[in-house]
C-alpha cells in the first residue's frame, strides 16, 4: 500500500483555532480531525503525477485523537452556543443519544421520532456521528447526520433545524470526495483470501475477477504465488469512507503470465467505458473463459473440485463441476434460442450469439429468472444455475460451444477481439495507460519483472 502522508500535526490543529470565530473554531476542530483520521486510516494517493512520483510507503495506524470533548467544553464556557458531536453506541436509545449531546427538548424528541424524514437518525448504526448545536438551557438549533442512501447505495445528509417553535427535516445530497487507491496482494489459498487481507472491499474483487474473465478461469486457473495490483477509486464523505467505485486498472499475474488492464471512459458506451490492454486493444471479448459465476464459495485453488472440470470430451462438450445452485452466466451478448427441458441435456438453455456462433448450457437446476427465448442477454447476465437434471451424475454444467450448430472445443476457438482504438481516443489512452503503469511500477517488487501475456 502506497500513500502520501496528508496527517496534520494536533499541534497545527490548534494553532488553526486562534483568531477565528468561535462557532467555526468549533466545525474547523471537527473538520480537521476527521481528515486526519481519514488520512490516517487508508492508503490514499492523490491523483496529481507529482504526488504519484512520490515512492512514499506508509504505515496505517489509527491516530491518537486529541480530547475533544474538554476542547469543545473550554470553548463552551465563553459561549452560549453549544456545538457537540457524538457517535452511536450499541443498543443507543433517541433518548439516551440526546442526552449525550446535552440536547433536553421534548417537542425536539417527538419530533424526531414522528417525522418520517427526521426517523433516520433513529436507524443509524452504531459509530455513526450525529452533530447538534443547542443554546444554553439544551433546546435544539439544529442536528445533522449522514444516512444511507439506499436508492444509490451512498450517503445523504439529513438536518432537523428549528423554524420558529416547529420542526422541519430536510434531505440534501452529499458531497462526496473521490479518493483513488492502490492495493497489492499475493494468493495463498484462494482469491478472496488475499483480497480480504489486502483489506479489499468484496465488491473490488468482483471487479478484478470480471476484468480479467475472459482470460482467466478462476475456479480452475490460480495457483499460490499468483499475484495482483489494482487501482481503484473510493468515495468518502466527511472522512468516513462510504463505499469503493470502479477499478481504474488491474494487472493479474497467474504462472508468471501477467494480465494488464486498465479503465478508459468512452461515453457512447453503455457502461460509460471499459477496459483495455495497454496497448489499447479492448479486452471486451467475445466469450468468458468459463460461464460459472466466481464467488467467495467456489474461490481457492486447494479445494475445488476437479475430477471433471475443463476436459474436452468425445460428448462434445465442457464439464465444469460445481456445487448446486452456482449462477451460470451467458459466455457472450446475444439471443436466448431455447429455454427448457431436452432428453439428457435436462434443463437447457441456447443463446445465439452473432454470425453461426451459439452456446448451450445443460443440467441446470433451474432457469434464470424471467428468462425466455427471444430475449437478449449480455455477456455475464445470470441465465441458470447449476444442477444435475437430465443424464447426468452429480452437479455440473454441460456447457457446449457451437459453430454452424456444430460443437467446437471452446477453450482452442480463436475469437477475434474488438477493434483497437485509434486517432484522438488511443492519444488520450495513452496518457491514462502510462499514469496507471507508473502506479504499478511503484507497486511492484523491484526483482519482480512481468512477462506480458499476449491477448
Ligand atoms: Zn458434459
Amino acid at each position: 500500500m502506497i500513500s502520501i502522508d496528508k496527517i496534520l500535526p494536533l499541534k497545527t490543529v490548534s494553532a488553526l483555532l486562534v483568531g477565528t470565530s468561535r462557532k467555526t473554531r468549533i466545525v474547523s476542530v471537527s473538520a480537521l480531525i476527521l481528515a486526519a483520521v481519514a488520512f490516517g486510516a487508508a492508503g490514499v494517493a492523490p491523483m496529481a503525477p507529482d504526488a504519484a512520483n512520490l515512492p512514499v510507503r506508509s504505515i496505517s495506524e489509527t491516530l491518537a485523537l486529541p480530547d475533544l470533548a474538554a476542547q469543545i467544553s473550554a470553548l463552551e464556557q465563553q459561549s452560549q452556543e453549544f456545538i457537540r458531536e457524538e457517535k452511536i453506541r450499541p443498543g443507543d436509545t433517541l433518548g439516551a443519544l440526546l442526552g449525550r449531546l446535552g440536547v433536553d427538548d421534548g417537542a425536539a424528541a417527538s419530533f424526531i421520532k414522528s417525522d418520517s424524514t427526521a426517523r433516520a437518525v433513529m436507524q443509524l448504526q452504531a459509530g455513526k456521528r450525529v452533530q447538534v448545536q443547542t443554546d444554553a438551557d439544551g433546546s435544539l438549533k439544529w442536528l445533522t447526520a449522514s444516512i444511507p442512501d439506499s436508492a444509490s447505495g451512498s450517503l445523504k445528509n439529513l438536518v432537523v433545524k428549528r423554524d420558529g417553535d416547529y420542526f422541519k427535516a430536510i434531505q440534501t445530497a452529499a458531497d462526496m470526495e473521490k479518493r483513488v487507491e492502490m492495493h497489492s496482494g499475493v494468493i495463498r489459498s484462494s482469491l478472496f483470501a488475499a483480497t480480504d487481507t489486502a483489506q479489499l472491499p468484496d465488491n473490488v474483487a468482483k471487479q478484478i475477477v470480471d476484468m480479467f474473465a475472459t482470460d482467466l478461469d478462476f475456479a480452475s486457473d490460480l495457483q499460490r504465488g499468483d499475484r495482483f495490483n489494482v487501482v481503484y477509486e473510493t468515495f468518502y464523505q466527511n472522512g468516513e469512507f462510504v463505499r469503493a467505485g470502479r477499478i481504474l486498472a488491474g494487472e493479474f499475474t497467474n504462472a508468471g503470465r501477467t494480465y494488464r488492464s486498465v479503465w478508459f471512459d468512452d461515453p457512447a458506451t453503455r457502461d460509460g467505458g471499459g477496459y483495455y490492454s495497454f496497448d489499447g486493444k479492448s479486452l471486451k471479448k467475445a466469450f468468458l473463459k468459463s460461464p460459472l459465476e466466481f464467488s467467495r464459495i467456489s474461490s481457492g485453488f486447494s479445494m475445488r473440485m476437479h475430477p471433471i472440470s475443463g476436459q474436452w470430451k468425445r460428448h462434445e462438450g465442457v464439464d465444469f463441476a460445481a456445487a448446486s445452485g452456482t449462477p451460470i452466466r451467458a459466455a457472450g451478448d446475444g439471443v436466448v434460442d431455447f429455454v427448457g427441458g431436452q432428453n439428457g441435456y435436462g434443463n437447457v438453455v441456447v443463446v445465439k450469439h452473432w454470425s453461426n456462433y451459439s452456446t448451450a448450457y445443460a443440467h441446470m437446476s433451474h432457469f434464470g429468472k424471467n428468462l425466455r427465448k427471444g430475449m437478449k442477454v449480455a455477456q455475464g447476465d445470470v441465465i441458470g444455475y447449476v444442477g444435475t437434471t437430465g443424464w447426468s451424475t452429480g452437479p455440473h454444467l454441460h456447457y457446449e460451444f457451437r459453430i454452424n450448430n456444430r460443437p467446437h472445443d471452446p477453450l482452442a476457438v480463436d475469437i477475434p477481439n474488438a477493434q483497437p482504438l485509434a486517432g484522438n481516443e488511443r492519444q488520450r489512452f495513452q496518457g491514462v495507460a502510462s499514469d496507471m503503469l507508473h502506479r504499478f511500477a511503484l507497486l511492484s517488487p523491484a526483482d519482480v519483472n512481468p512477462k506480458l501475456a499476449s491477448r
